[in-house]
């Protein structure tokens, strides 16, 4: 006992416990209140269920399939091409949990009752906030669906199975699965953006099969069933199908060449390919593949702009567990003035950022039924990935600051959050892209102009700034043609602030709609967070952000 004394350096004292299992729906009012504003409400049991495992289990199982990342296997030992990708167990149990609860399937599945993608889109979210990667795949075999069906025969015998709440890691062909999950080969080395300059050459073999040879230079979840890939045909860029076994149930040549050593996103698997003469069916027309494959990429866009603001979500709770049990100077930081400015910047932050993914979700599923909520979607869904995304990677790392030095260290998953934040601003189409596609819309679609006009006027007369700024954002929309490509981002960022102030208001808290308004808007904001106007709703943001009652 005495020896031990001696020993003895220290006592552990102000350091806030682990984050403990928590219910990541119960403690997010902002999430609860979209999911009933956009008309998921009826899918609350399924959206709360998955609340407490990705507040929970998963969040373990991310650590575990982040940390052992996964390994490429071009061979057998005997020297066979085998090209397989081993992962961790949690990876496939952060896959199983995720299909069999909905994230993938959900929507289709319920597609005849309004709401459904809204419910799909609470799940999606939630799950990102628990593991980014595995987000990847289930988005992709979420989206596929609506290019899919351009392939009535493939649909048929292919949907159930990719919408069916089952997964099924094992290495067999697709049709020996009960549940099946679905990759997208676009980007090629000579380009990604521009998926024109696809070299990869189709040539139709008979019975609707083509072989395809080339590459993929970015090939993400290349352990999916099959993969909707963009190919050369005679009449140009074509959509096919190409499943990762060939229809004799042996392997299809699809050689992966290598895995990416990527900046982040560790527990899903990005590999580069080369198509050996690989078999796939054509899905479409020959030559519409872009206009094809673009249905799906309109989804996987969406998901990049709810997995933006869950990765703001999931930091925001990180720092607000943090500063709930830091003491600094005599106080809690939660306490220190400065320090509540900053946690509500964030909160707010995070609040307009998911009211904006779910009314882009809402417009995706009232999209089927009503044309102006489908032009809607078209526009906003790139309106809301340029500007959530681009604003993660800057708000994840003021999250990490707010725990000081721990927030830059590995166990704290900030790192982890940090490294995925870019990643959603360069894949599907990067911001510049993004912009370019809105810009498009509004000169080419004047019923996305309509859907716009009419969403900016609900919010009028809610605040002078907001009134002020769509008056100027309506002079470009009255002649979108003369507006140059230069000054894209400049329209396309005030039309999503525009968008999620008035959502703000839509939501019913007008106090911190109109703080949203002074410091994005009218300019009593900064150029970093934390910057809010005299008398902003500081404790109300908190409040919502994270009960008392919150774990930990
Ligand atoms: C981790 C990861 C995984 C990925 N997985 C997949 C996958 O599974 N399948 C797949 O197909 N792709 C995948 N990608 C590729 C991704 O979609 C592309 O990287 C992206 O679309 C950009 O294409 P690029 O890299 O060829 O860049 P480029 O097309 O060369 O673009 C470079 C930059 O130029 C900008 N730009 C392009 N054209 C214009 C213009 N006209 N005006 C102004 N600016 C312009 C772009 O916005 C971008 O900022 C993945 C990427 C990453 C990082």
């Amino acid at each position: 006992m005495r020896t031990l004394l001696r020993f003895s350096t220290h006592v552990v004292d102000n350091q806030p416990p682990p984050l403990a299992a928590h219910d990541a729906f119960a403690t997010d009012t902002a999430l609860r209140e979209a999911l009933a504003r956009e008309g998921g409400a009826w899918g609350e049991p399924e959206v709360a269920a998955y609340g407490k495992l990705a507040g929970g289990e998963l969040r373990e199982c991310a650590r575990l399939a982040n940390a052992h990342r996964p390994q490429l296997r071009t061979h057998d030992r005997y020297g066979q091409r085998i090209d397989e990708v081993e992962f961790h167990p949690a990876y496939h149990r952060l896959m199983a949990c995720a299909i069999e609860h909905g994230v993938t399937g959900f929507a289709w599945r319920h597609a005849e009752r309004p709401g459904a993608h809204v419910v799909r889109a609470a799940l999606m979210y939630l799950h990102y906030q628990a593991d980014q990667g595995s987000a990847c795949p289930l988005t992709m075999t979420y989206a596929c669906v609506p290019a899919l069906r351009h392939a009535p025969e493939l649909a048929q015998s292919w949907l159930p199975r990719i919408v069916a709440p089952h997964y099924d890691g094992r290495h067999v062909p697709a049709w020996d699965k009960p549940g099946n999950t679905i990759g997208m080969g676009m980007t090629e080395k000579q380009g990604g953006s521009d998926v024109r300059a696809n070299t990869t050459r189709a040539t139709p073999i008979g019975d609707g099969l083509y072989e395809l040879v080339g590459h993929k230079w970015f090939f993400s979840a290349p352990m999916s069933d099959a993969f909707l890939v963009t190919a050369q045909t005679e009449a140009g860029t074509t959509c096919f199908l190409l499943p990762r076994y060939a229809p004799d149930g042996s392997r299809n040549a699809l050689r992966l060449q290598r895995l990416k050593d990527k900046l982040g996103d560790w527990s899903n698997a990005s590999s580069e390919v080369e198509f050996a003469g690989a078999l796939a069916w054509r899905v479409g027309a020959e030559g519409r593949g872009i206009a094809t494959i673009l249905e799906m990429v309109g989804l996987t866009r969406q998901d990049c702009l709810l997995g933006s603001a869950a990765l703001m979500r999931q930091a925001l709770v990180l720092a607000l567990h943090h500063v709930r049990h830091r003491r600094a100077f005599g106080a809690l930081l939660l306490d220190q003035p400065l320090m509540r400015a900053v946690l509500a910047d964030l909160a707010m932050e995070s609040e307009a950022a998911t009211a904006l993914a779910f009314r882009v979700a809402s417009a995706v599923d009232a999209g089927a039924r009503d044309p102006r909520e489908a032009a809607f979607a078209r526009v906003a869904t790139a309106i809301g990935k340029y500007w959530v995304c681009k604003r993660a990677p800057g708000f994840v790392n003021e999250a990490q600051e707010c725990l000081g030095g721990t927030g830059y260290i590995e166990e704290s998953e900030l790192p982890r959050l940090y490294r995925q934040a870019p990643v959603n601003s360069i894949w599907e189409g990067s911001g510049n892209i993004q912009c370019l596609d809105v810009l498009r819309a509004l000169q080419r679609e004047s019923e996305c102009v309509q859907a716009l006009t009419e969403e900016l006027a609900m919010a009028r007369g809610e605040h002078s700034a907001l009134d002020a700024a769509a008056a100027e954002i309506g002079m470009a929309l009255t002649v979108p043609t003369d507006f140059a490509p230069e000054r894209a981002r400049w329209l396309v960022e005030r039309l999503a602030l525009c968008l999620q102030a008035g959502l703000l208001f839509r939501g019913g808290h007008a106090e911190i709609a109109a703080a949203f308004c002074a410091s994005r808007l009218q300019g009593a904001g900064g150029l970093t967070y934390g910057v809010l106007p005299a008398g902003a709703p500081i404790d109300a943001l908190l409040a919502r952000a994270w009960p008392e009652t919150a774990a930990g």
